[in-house]
């Protein structure tokens, strides 16, 4: 692959409805038939409803290993606890950076009965060296995310990786993610590296934008993501009207994947040894 390449989008996804937890309603786009994976990412959740009966059900106990959860609130209060007597609340703009590592068990429930609940939950493989690291939380409010204004008409928050010298606060030198929200006037234009041989990909969630400059092109709805790829000079432009999106990017393991529900190994055997050590309190 060659620097400075444009990005082009080598294909769109669209997310499937499911629930999950207790029975929470949400759009999986990435884990789903369409898009098992995409490494390092396992997994992307967007929930978002007006509808207390499609969250307040939450997700109770359950177990972690192997891996890293992202939870990025975009609307509404969820409270986490875990066995290891950690607890935190994740408020509007706020994002909690899980290594479940070697596992917890641990329970993510609406704090409020009423009202929008908005948000995506993001699954970060580890590699072999650290599946069995000890549990760990890198949490933020939304005032610790640095917001930037990069070009005219361009409003970016940097969750994870780097915009025109300014770091996001998260830390993981393991898949050295970028993790960006990105506002962007109609018709707004925007030009990002993203690291060279990173895996990308692009949601939007509010209005549409264009990826890709010239034959290249490509228009995105609402609701429809883009696997990115052939380069790593980004081009986004502001569709019709005002629209948002998310960016992310991280180095891919490529390593063999082992996967049952919440235990994200990198062999059968791992992951039967994960289950007797939840029924035997290793957790
Ligand atoms: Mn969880």
């Amino acid at each position: 692959m060659s620097t400075h390449a444009p990005v082009r989008v080598l294909r769109t996804i669209r997310g499937m409805p499911t629930s999950d937890g207790a029975g929470v309603r949400l759009t999986r786009v990435i884990g789903g038939s369409s898009l098992p994976d995409l490494d390092p990412f396992l997994l992307l959740d967007e929930f978002g409803t007006e509808k207390a009966e499609d969250y307040i059900a939450g997700f109770p106990s359950h177990p972690h290993r192997g891996f890293e959860t992202v939870t990025y609130m975009l609307d509404g209060r969820m409270r986490h606890k875990d066995n290891h007597g950690n607890e935190g609340l994740l408020t509007p703009g706020s994002v909690q950076w899980m290594t479940a590592g070697r596992g917890l068990v641990h329970s993510e429930m609406p704090e409020q009965e009423s009202g929008r609940m908005r948000g995506f939950q993001l699954w970060v493989n580890l590699p072999a060296r650290d599946k069995m690291t000890a549990p760990k939380y890198q949490e933020f409010a939304p005032e610790a995310i640095p917001q930037l204004t990069p070009a005219a008409g361009v409003r970016v928050k940097v969750i994870a990786g780097e915009v025109d010298g300014t770091a996001g606060p998260i830390v993981q030198p393991a898949t050295d993610p970028v993790y960006l929200d990105i506002g962007l006037e109609a018709g707004a234009t925007w030009d990002y590296r993203l690291p060279e041989g990173h895996h990308a990909f692009a949601y939007v969630f509010e209005g549409d934008a264009v990826i890709g400059l010239g034959e290249d092109a490509r228009p995105l709805a609402s609701q429809e993501m883009a696997v990115l790829g052939g380069g790593d000079a980004l081009h986004v432009v502001g569709g019709t009207r005002d629209a948002r999106l998310i960016l992310v990017a991280g180095r891919p393991l490529r390593e063999p994947v082992a996967r049952h529900g919440p235990f994200v190994m990198n062999t059968r055997q791992e992951l039967m040894q994960a289950f007797v050590d939840l029924q035997e309190g290793r957790f």
